[in-house]
């Protein structure tokens, strides 16, 4: 048997030391299940979720809010196919990112995520989030320069004051019952490259292969070097980051679905109490329904 708090344990992020170097993409905490157990495994999970959902739902008082953040091909579509595809479709949104249209440039940063947070008893699936403000915003700073953010707002403290804002904006959600988990799913640069050539050289997945990530994979460095600050800055009790290693595909499923799982699992849900007059209301209409010819 998994000991869950462990292996979570390893991947959660507590402290402002953090470094990305310490994580390896290929950990599996000493784990080697065979694919039909792990598989067997993450089905179990997804019917635990699925039964937590549905309390969640029933409650209509939390709601969860699930981030997936990662470079290309680390596995955020096979996180959402495998981990999510069990949960009943009414009680979970996801909410993919791309770059801002010219409506979401019209407003502040965080406008177009905040109007996608899942409503009361759903879960609300951020496939990249506002966390792309200090990703690939940070890399790219012709992205930034096109925000029209007031020129004299724009300082060099700008990345410090940006994990103030979602420091504070996560607190707010915090309060008001929402819960956050964050997950990057840490892939190996060398892991990258493989998954891209099966793009290329595999007909059945040329589709997924867009040209830009190889240029995209130059900048990897870089790319770390925000993740590593972003995740320094912005992991709190509240709203954790899970540095998930995700060269082993059913590995990454195992950890963020039991991250899951022991996150409503802490909710303390229950169905709610149905009060004397409703029983007595529901008393009369078996009657009914008994008596119907
Ligand atoms: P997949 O490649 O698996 O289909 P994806 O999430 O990579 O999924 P793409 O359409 O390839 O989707 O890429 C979305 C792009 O949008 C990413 O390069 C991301 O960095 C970019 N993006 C997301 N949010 C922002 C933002 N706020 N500003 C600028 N670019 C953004
Ligand atoms: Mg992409």
């Amino acid at each position: 048997m998994i000991d869950r708090n462990k292996m979570l344990s390893r991947y959660r992020v507590t402290g402002p030391d953090f470094r990305l170097k310490d994580m390896d993409p290929r950990d599996t905490a000493e784990l080697d299940l065979p694919k039909e157990v792990a598989k067997q495994h993450l089905e179990e999970i997804s019917k635990s979720i699925n039964k937590y959902q549905e309390m969640l739902y029933a409650q209509d008082q939390w709601s969860l809010l699930v981030i997936l953040q990662a470079m290309d091909a680390a596995g955020k579509d096979s996180v959402l196919d495998k981990v999510m595809s069990g949960i009943n479709p009414q009680g979970c949104q996801v909410h993919s990112f791309k770059a801002p249209t010219s409506t979401e440039l019209d407003h502040d940063w965080l406008w177009r995520t905040t109007v996608a947070l899942p409503e009361r008893g759903r879960i609300g699936v951020f496939n990249r989030s506002y966390y792309e403000e200090v990703l690939v915003v940070r890399v790219h700073p012709e992205i930034l320069a096109k925000q029209r953010t007031p020129k004299s707002l724009v300082g060099k403290d700008i990345w410090q004051e940006r994990f103030d804002d979602i420091r504070a904006f996560e607190k707010h959600m915090a309060r008001s019952g929402t819960k956050t988990l964050k997950f990057f799913l840490n892939v190996s640069k060398e892991e990258q490259k493989k998954r891209f050539l099966e793009r290329i050289d595999e007909p059945d997945k040329n589709w997924k292969f867009n040209p830009g990530d190889v240029e995209e994979r130059k900048l990897w460095d870089k790319y770390m070097d925000a993740y590593e600050d972003m995740i320094r800055n912005t992991s709190t009790d509240h709203a954790p980051w899970h540095v998930v290693p995700a060269d082993k595909k059913w590995f990454t499923r195992l950890v963020v679905a039991h991250a899951i799982d022991e996150a409503l699992a802490g909710l303390g849900l229950s169905y709610p109490k149905v009060d004397a007059a409703a029983l007595e209301a529901m008393k009369r209409a078996r009657e009914v329904l008994i008596k119907e010819k």
